[in-house]
């Protein structure tokens, strides 16, 4: 049958497929640890699975509204304003099926076709899909690991045009772990102020900030950036809620209100009980997410340290997340790589290696 020619320029996810590879030897019984994909192994809180199981025993199953319940709305402006200093109306707030819908949404909102989008790499894998999906053009930006993966004031001004409609900002990062601080974003606000750019500010990671790092997001710099920043969140990552597809933005109304219909379009409401449930994660009690902080701390000194003794690997401390970004060119180099390299299909050394070692291991079992 005949494909769209939107979705056949949409490939699919490189790590969902390294993913499936190790359940797939996990079911063989075989002993290996799935690093692919960025998921806490942790199980949701207990208070916040009871919240869940309250709204069902209450007969919370029915639709809600499109954009979400009015008290998981309140929930998000008043987290927003405890930890983020920021205020928003309930209406410039919307709930979405996870992070990755929030963003999603906002780019076919946003987006015509050739505009623009910024894309600072690395970079989540999902972003330029989502971006190219909506019509519009993803920019990538490389920000060497010199800079600390993050992206600088001049190289912003370098990447924008007049179609330029917005910059993605993730901080700290997915999969670098580098954070912005307030000075970093001051100075790229610089390059964006006065113009009709919008800053998609994916904040999934905030609380997960290591060495007593402090969060800002491009909302905090200035009354003028706040108007201009849409600030994504959701409780997948900090709750170990990501089967519960709970994602939020807030930011400006006019733009959320079209959010909404587009979502009355097409999903619909995000699943009531999940809603529930995340009104229990953002107002309940915090501190599950620093116990998970903690673990995820000890573990960030544990696999960067056994990273960097493996030859021709070197890994820098990630700022904040939970994931390892180590270099790996020097392996590149080592003698008998390119006739290890040819052995595997496909494009790029890296998930070479990734086979490579997958079935050095195997050859060892
Ligand atoms: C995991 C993640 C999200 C959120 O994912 P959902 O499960 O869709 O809520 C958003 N941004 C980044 C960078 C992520 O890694």
């Amino acid at each position: 049958m005949k494909l769209s020619k939107r979705i056949q320029q949409v490939k699919p996810s490189p790590t969902l497929a390294l993913t499936a590879l190790a359940a797939s030897l996990q079911a063989q019984g075989i002993d290996i640890i799935g690093f692919g994909s960025g998921e806490p192994d942790f199980d949701t809180p207990a208070g916040i699975k009871e919240a869940a199981k309250r709204a069902l025993d209450q007969g919370k199953t029915k639709y809600t509204p499109a954009g979400g319940i009015k008290e998981l709305k309140a929930a998000v402006v008043e987290k927003l304003k405890r930890d983020n200093s920021l205020s928003y109306e309930q209406s410039q707030v919307t709930i979405n099926c996870g992070g990755k819908h929030s963003f999603y949404n906002l780019m076919q909102v946003l987006l015509d076709d050739g505009d623009e989008v910024i894309i600072p790499s690395p970079y989540r894998v999902s972003y330029p899909p989502m971006v190219s999906l909506a019509g519009g053009v993803p920019v990538i930006v490389e920000c060497p690991e010199r800079n600390g993966f993050r992206l600088t004031p001049k190289q912003l001004l370098g990447a924008i045009t007049d179609k330029t409609r917005v910059v993605v900002l993730n901080s700290p990062s997915n999969p670098a772990g580098a954070a912005y601080t307030r000075d970093d974003l001051a100075a790229l606000a610089g390059a964006i102020a006065g113009r009709d750019i919008a800053v998609v500010s994916d904040d999934i990671y905030e609380s997960i900030m290591y060495d007593g790092r402090a969060f800002a997001n491009m909302a905090n710099i200035s009354e003028e950036m706040k108007q201009k920043t849409f600030v994504l969140n959701g409780v997948s990552k900090a709750y170990a809620m990501t089967g519960w597809r709970i994602g939020y933005m807030a930011g400006d109304a006019a733009v959320i209100k079209n959010v909404e219909t587009l979502q009355s379009q097409s999903t619909s409401n995000p699943t009531s009980i999940a809603q529930y449930a995340a009104v229990a994660a953002l107002s309940g009690d915090q501190n599950p997410v620093m116990e998970m902080v903690s673990a995820f701390a000890r573990r960030r000194t544990l696999i960067v340290n056994g990273l960097n003794k493996v030859p021709g690997f070197a890994c820098s401390q990630p700022d904040g997340a939970f994931y390892a970004f180590p270099r790996i060119s020097d392996v590149y180099r080592f003698r008998g790589w390119e006739k290890i390299a040819s052995r595997y299909e496909g494009s790029g050394n890296s998930s070479k290696l990734c086979s490579y070692l997958i079935d050095e291991a195997l050859s060892g079992v």
